[in-house]
């Protein structure tokens, strides 16, 4: 056959890799690879981009044979079973020193062992996630790598080449060892849950104590999107609002089915955040509010319990400055928490995550980049011990600024019978943390008279038990 041509390639040409494979070619230096299972997709995605210059291959030994060495592959095929039998057949066609790079959305507990099992063989296996989407894998998205050090020289300036750019820096790090890198994609998609949730309570609350339509709200949001909150998400969201169906010229919002779904990464992040023991309420609040929403016939057949329904407020600015006062503060909390869990997860599988780096990376391409990362990047970089995100000078003062505002939304709504879960269980979270005393130690004394668990004092040292039975 001709000598290798191409310096990187990609297995999987559904929408998401036959967009990294384009975004890719149309980057200087770079000569791409493609293969798919079905030669039909590569077959079209070569003749409807002539100007890619694709080196396409129906096998996967071609495939092997088109890259120059170290060869580097990215898979974007089906997560799961899709994913390891591609693993699998690239294993057999490379060589020790190779790469072979999974873009899907693996759990990071897979990638790990992937990594693991692919490391025998002297082949470099990386997790990496990737954000932004269709759009994002075409234009730019987010990256995050993990895998070993030594891959990433080879990988890195590849990425680099296709990544988002923020102020100049390309958004991609090599974020830690083996699934270091699906572990941070999957925290950046439970941030992206709760940060959705909050707006969506802003919205509700808005809607219901002030009267506004869906389309004076939308101009609020985007209002609201030339300040601190500035971000995608409350960008999109004065859109979706402003939104007409064609059918019935009614608000979009209002004729969308009140019924959330879920992809799964939300759920990861909270089951992981359990493992790992890390309050992440905010991002598990905003999951679950996706289940009871989804839960029609139970919400049907609720509809009549009784309970306050709805209020109106008196000044409708006042109302409308305070609640966006309580996102922000929510939100500094949901992010608090994401970070948690980061720390968390780095120190148990042992990788070195800079904290910074993530929020850099985050600035662009990903659904959740915003202004206020730029804030969180300056305070890991001022303290990178912080022993919470809210506690960064900056932050504190932010939520200072919103809490007493934070606080009458969250009172309204409760008066008013209108959810706000993850508003007031952020909210719930920052009281804990701030508390003097926790009535956890009741808690220690009812394990110690049920199970005898023992206690510690705040007194002396030592591990102590009551005999409950004698004289009170
Ligand atoms: P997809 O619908 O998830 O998967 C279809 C692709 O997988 C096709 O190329 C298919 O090949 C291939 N495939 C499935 N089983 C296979 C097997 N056993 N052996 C070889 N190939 C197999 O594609 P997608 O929507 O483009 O997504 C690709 C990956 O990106 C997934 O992991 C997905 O979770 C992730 N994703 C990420 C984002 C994001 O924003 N980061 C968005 C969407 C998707 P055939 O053509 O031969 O059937």
């Amino acid at each position: 056959g001709s000598s290798p041509s191409a310096n990187i390639g990609v297995v999987g040409m559904a929408v998401m890799g036959s967009n990294l494979a384009r975004n890719l070619a149309s980057r200087e230096g770079n000569t791409v690879a493609v293969y798919n299972r079905s030669p039909e997709r590569t077959r079209t995605l070569v003749s409807e981009h002539p100007e890619a210059g694709f080196v396409p291959s129906e096998s996967i030994a071609d495939f092997a044979a088109s890259l120059q060495k170290p060869r580097t592959a990215i898979i974007m095929v089906q997560a799961g079973a899709g994913t390891d039998a591609v693993i699998n057949q690239l294993v057999d066609a490379f060589e020790p020193g190779d790469i072979i790079v999974d873009g899907g959305n693996a759990l990071f507990t897979d990638t790990r062992r992937r990594e693991a099992a692919v490391r025998e063989t002297g082949i470099h296996f990386v997790g990496c996630g990737i954000s932004g989407g269709e759009e994002g894998a075409l234009n730019g998205p987010s990256l995050m790598p993990g895998g070993t050090a030594e891959s990433y020289e080879t990988l890195g300036p590849i990425l680099r080449s296709i990544a988002a750019v923020a102020e100049g820096e390309p958004c991609v790090t090599h974020v830690g060892t083996d699934g270091a890198g699906h572990f941070v994609k999957m925290i950046h998609n439970g941030i992206e849950y709760a940060d959705m949730q909050l707006i969506a309570e802003a919205y509700d609350l808005i809607r219901r104590g002030t009267g506004k339509s869906p389309a004076e709200i939308a101009e609020i949001f985007a209002e609201w999107n030339k300040g601190e909150l500035e971000s995608y998400l409350i960008e999109i969201t004065a859109e979706v609002l402003r939104q007409v169906d064609a059918d019935t010229q009614l608000p979009l919002v209002d004729v969308i089915l009140d019924a959330a779904g879920a992809k799964g990464t939300g759920a990861w992040t909270v089951q992981t955040a359990l493992d790992l023991g890390v309050p992440v309420s905010g991002i598990a609040e905003a999951v679950f509010a996706r289940s009871v929403s989804s839960k029609l016939e139970q919400r049907a057949a609720s509809r009549t319990l009784p309970g306050p329904d709805g209020f109106q407020v008196e000044d409708a600015d006042g109302f409308v400055e305070d609640v966006r006062l309580a996102l922000y503060a929510s939100k500094i909390i949901a992010y608090s928490q994401g970070f948690d869990a980061i720390i968390a997860g780095a120190e148990q599988y042992g990788w070195d995550i800079k904290k910074g780096d993530i929020a850099a990376i985050w600035r662009a391409g990903c659904i959740i980049r915003a202004r206020f990362l730029n804030r969180i990047t300056e305070a890991y970089a001022e303290d990178p011990n912080l022993v919470a995100l809210v506690t960064a000078p900056f932050f504190r003062d932010a939520v200072d600024t919103a809490q007493a505002a934070w606080r009458r939304v969250v009172v309204q709504a409760a008066q008013a019978g209108i959810p706000a879960p993850a508003f007031s269980s952020s909210l719930s979270y920052y009281d804990g943390l701030r508390a003097e005393r926790l009535p956890a130690a009741l808690i220690q004394g009812q394990r110690d008279f049920f199970g005898a668990h023992t206690y510690k004092r705040v007194d002396r040292d030592g591990v102590f038990h009551t005999d409950w039975s004698g004289d009170r």
